[in-house]
């Protein structure tokens, strides 16, 4: 089957452990420093010996909400080697409080230092084809030695200005598809299971073994489930100028004490996932699901699916492999960049991706139509819907969403496998093409900046 632009991300780029609370402004920046730190070890010695420090510009979207986001924490700690999956949060929340302490940076022959008078948020206009750009610059003084532009797609993904683009079709994966109905006729024509296609795939991106790829779906999960664990203990409010109260604590507390209550089903996704929300907010160890900003929705989904429906591991895996084929799709066709899309990327698309595992787990033998079916509707009804957190903080509407997300997600599940999946009437890739004709159309004061909607009401805050 011949297919011009088949879908080359891994499984383990679309679900990344890293500290929150921005998989755009946080991972993607720190990403974005650390390579630029390698870069600078390769420059000649005279270079190297002539640099005293680094400037960082940043624009569009990183600009406008990067401070409320930790961007220049992020960046300079990729500048000082630290990497998103390793970082310790406590060391991270501490870097560029005082404002007059300087950080050396060593690498190759320099001996350089980088602090906040160096992290320019830039309110200009740039010239550039992505909302979120970085610009980082080795001086001399007012010299400019060597510069790099960066640009964060959204998810922790991250571009380099220049840099070739892997041409698509000289990846080879054995069931190439870059849409939903190109993955169906793969299923088709060789009569194989989602599961067998999504393992295939990845075994030939990344040239890891099955069972070691099954091991790493088990740590995805496991590290989703100590996010929740951590903040569902976790108590008293959220860093920054909102002074937002943790509320997981409180829900799980409720939820525990109404047995059966017909409520109390809801109140325990809504605790989880706020538990992940909240623990991403405060800057704590989280996994892009697609993004930092939406990693309370599937944490919060494969919890419950773990300790209340008992899905084995198995099920549960299954269930992230039809949730990861939903994320590439999006991420493939649209964006699920809160800066390009507004928040129907982030959590739109995390709850079409809820969707899929529900249905995925709930339906062994379920059709993948049934699963589109899910995903479809957990995208439509997100459609439209802006990206305006108050300070640029990520908590308000951003942990709530997360609970509300996951709560379309289940019932587009519910919705998905009633009657017969002909009864669709939307394909996910008409839906995926909505969402990015839409996304385009949105002003961009509802993307991220902060300059518009629920974000004029701080005030009140
Ligand atoms: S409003 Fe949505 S897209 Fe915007 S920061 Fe919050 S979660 Fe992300």
């Amino acid at each position: 089957m011949a297919i011009s632009n088949p879908i080359t991300t891994s499984i383990f780029d679309l679900f990344k452990i890293g500290p929150g609370p921005s998989s755009s402004h946080t991972i993607g920046p720190m990403k974005a420093a650390f390579d630029f730190r390698h870069r600078l070890a390769t420059l000649p010695d005279a270079v190297q010996q002539q640099a005293d420090t680094i400037h960082i510009h940043l624009y569009g979207s990183l600009s406008a909400t990067g401070k409320g986001h930790g961007t220049d924490r992020a960046i300079v700690a990729g500048l000082l080697g630290w990497q998103p999956e390793t970082v310790e949060p406590d060391a991270l929340l501490k870097l560029l409080r005082e404002p007059d302490v300087t950080y050396p940076v060593e690498t190759g022959k320099m001996s350089i230092t980088v602090g906040p008078q160096h992290v320019h948020f830039e309110r200009v206009r740039y010239d550039s084809p992505y909302a979120n750009t970085m610009v980082l610059k080795l001086a001399a003084g007012e010299q400019t030695l060597y510069e790099e532009e960066y640009y964060s797609i959204g998810g922790g993904f991250i571009i380099r200005k220049g840099e070739p683009e892997v041409d698509p079709t000289s990846v080879s994966v054995p069931y190439p598809y870059g849409t939903m109905n190109e993955l169906k006729a793969q299923l088709a024509t060789h009569k194989i299971t989602l599961d067998e296609l999504m393992l295939a795939n990845e075994a030939a991106l990344t040239g890891l073994s099955r069972s070691v790829i099954n091991q790493k779906i088990d740590q995805i999960l496991d590290f989703m489930h100590k996010a929740v664990r951590r903040g569902l203990r976790h108590k008293g409010t959220l860093p920054g100028t909102i002074r937002l109260s943790r509320k997981a604590p409180i829900l799980y507390q409720q939820a525990k004490g109404m047995s059966q209550s017909s409520d109390s089903f809801l109140i325990f996704l809504n605790a989880y996932c706020l538990a992940a929300s909240e623990e991403n907010a405060a800057g704590g160890i989280v996994v892009t699901a697609p993004t930092s900003g939406a990693s309370g929705v599937i944490p919060g989904l494969t919890f419950l699916a773990k300790h209340h429906f008992h899905y084995d591991k198995a099920t549960l895996r299954s269930g992230m492999l039809a949730a990861a084929a939903v994320g590439f799709l999006v991420k493939h066709n649209a964006s699920i960049s809160g800066a390009e899309m507004g928040c129907m990327g982030e959590i739109g698309t995390a709850s079409a991706m809820g969707a899929a595992f529900l249905t995925r787990c709930a339906q062994p033998t379920g059709t993948i139509n049934t699963i589109e079916a899910a995903a479809e509707i957990g995208i439509e009804h997100h459609l439209g819907m802006t990206c305006d957190p108050i300070g640029g903080y990520v908590q308000i509407p951003c942990i709530e969403r997360n609970a509300m997300g996951a709560i379309k997600a289940y019932n587009a599940f519910l919705l998905a496998t009633s009657g017969a999946a002909s009864f669709q009437k939307i394909s996910l890739d008409a839906v995926v093409k909505v969402m990015k004709a839409t996304g385009r159309d949105m002003s961009t004061k509802y993307k991220e900046t902060s300059e518009a909607g629920l974000a004029l009401s701080a005030t009140e805050c």
